[in-house]
């Protein structure tokens, strides 16, 4: 069967540097499907899970946002942070979708709503993984 090579990259270091059979991101414009030999890309992702698959086997990765980018049947992934499922601290996620949903019920005028909300986001794709 026919692989790609997958990197996903963030500031503290590599996640992830492995060979799969078909790739699924959510960019900002929507869901891509990549396989071997995809031809060049570059994408803004969106807080989401990446699907990396491999026979049967399907592994997931929450990603917060950065870059996708595929070239010589290479993709790598930028993003600000990423977690295995296996890596996902589900009491955190917990702890800071709980604070997100108080910060948007506040109706004090000090709270960053848009902030509040891509945390909220944040926490539930770790959510959906774990
Ligand atoms: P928190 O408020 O709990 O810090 P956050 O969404 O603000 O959540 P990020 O800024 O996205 O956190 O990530 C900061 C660092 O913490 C990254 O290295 C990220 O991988 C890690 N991280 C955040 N939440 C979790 C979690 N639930 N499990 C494992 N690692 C996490």
């Amino acid at each position: 069967m026919k692989t790609l090579h997958v990197e996903i990259v963030t500031p503290d270091g590599p996640i992830l540097t492995e060979d799969y059979e078909m790739v699924s991101v959510t960019a900002t414009s929507g869901e891509l499907g990549i396989l071997p030999n995809h031809i060049p890309l570059v994408a803004p992702l969106a807080i989401s899970v990446v699907r990396l698959k491999n026979g049967n086997d399907t592994k997931h990765v929450a990603v917060t946002g950065g870059f996708v980018e595929m070239s010589h049947n290479e993709l790598t992934i930028l993003a600000t942070a990423a977690e295995t499922e296996e890596d996902i601290d589900v009491r955190r996620a917990q702890r800071a979708k709980e604070r997100a949903e108080k910060r948007l019920q506040s109706q004090q005028d000090t709270v960053d709503f848009h902030r509040a909300e891509l945390a909220l986001k944040r926490a539930l794709n770790r959510l959906d993984i774990s």
